[in-house]
């Protein structure tokens, strides 16, 4: 088995058998923090995610919508945290008072590599999920004005709600459908996922461009129109056609 080249760098860790890799070793001045695992539906395996790529104005309404045209702009990319990932209720996030839902399909990645084929991409999915990109927009606005990063609007603690994995060996790999969120039993966004403007292959493709991705890998590939903001209390409904529902309460 070939080690991922962090865990080799180290020159005390060399020697090491891989199962030593992600425990605590006598010398860590504290446990490591713990991997975040995504149930499998259907089965007891569980998938470890070790990054998180989500794209930007992958609707075109949405972008329209978000004051942006959608046919002049490449694709751009920016990362959540994989603890980021939640499962269950979400808190309501601190240093904001606009933070607004955007449901989205999840691929997670179970194969690697650099400049993938657009035709080899999907060979990579293991599966798919119903997840939310869960945003501080006041605070992504005003990182947007300043020309800063936008980490302190996008990667906070509990902001990816995901729901859990469908294999692509159950599901086949949807390009089309439905994809909603409804917020207390009311429709709030609504589109098809035939209408990305980055396709799933395409966005694996080029990912893996930039970066070198690795099976634990999730990508979150944006949001149709529609997204607002929710309050301590609101239930949020969301459906991807084929894939799943995800009901998350925001407490
Ligand atoms: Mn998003």
């Amino acid at each position: 088995m070939r080690l991922p080249k962090a865990l080799v760098q180290g020159i005390t860790m060399r020697s090491l058998p891989l199962r030593m890799m992600s425990m605590t070793q006598a010398n860590d001045l504290f446990a490591p923090a713990a991997v975040t695992r995504v149930a499998i539906s259907g089965t007891d395996k569980t998938f470890p995610v070790r990054r998180v790529y989500c794209i930007g104005r992958n609707y075109a309404a949405h972008a329209i919508e978000m004051g942006h045209d959608p046919d002049k702009e490449p694709p751009f990319f920016f990362q959540k945290n994989p603890d980021n990932i939640t499962f269950g209720d979400f808190p309501y996030p601190v240093a904001t008072s606009d933070v607004h839902h955007e449901i989205e399909l999840v691929v997670a990645l179970s194969k690697g590599g650099t400049h993938i084929a657009v035709d080899a991409a999907l060979d990579h999915v293991f599966g798919y999920a119903v997840g939310l990109d869960m945003t501080r927009r006041d605070l992504q606005g005003e990182a947007k004005r300043l020309g800063r990063p936008w980490e302190i609007g996008k990667a906070f603690e509990a902001s990816a709600p995901c729901g859990p994995l469908i294999p692509a060996s159950q599901i086949g790999h949807p390009d089309q459908g439905a994809i909603w969120l409804k917020v207390n039993g009311e429709i709030r966004q609504e589109g098809d996922l035939n209408q990305m403007i980055w396709k799933v292959p395409e966005m694996i493709a080029v990912l893996s461009r930039h970066f070198t991705l690795a099976p634990g890998d999730v990508i979150m590939t944006g949001t149709p129109a529609g997204v607002g903001p929710v309050t301590r209390g609101d239930v949020m409904e969301g459906h991807i056609a084929g894939v799943g529902d995800l009901t998350v309460k925001v407490v």
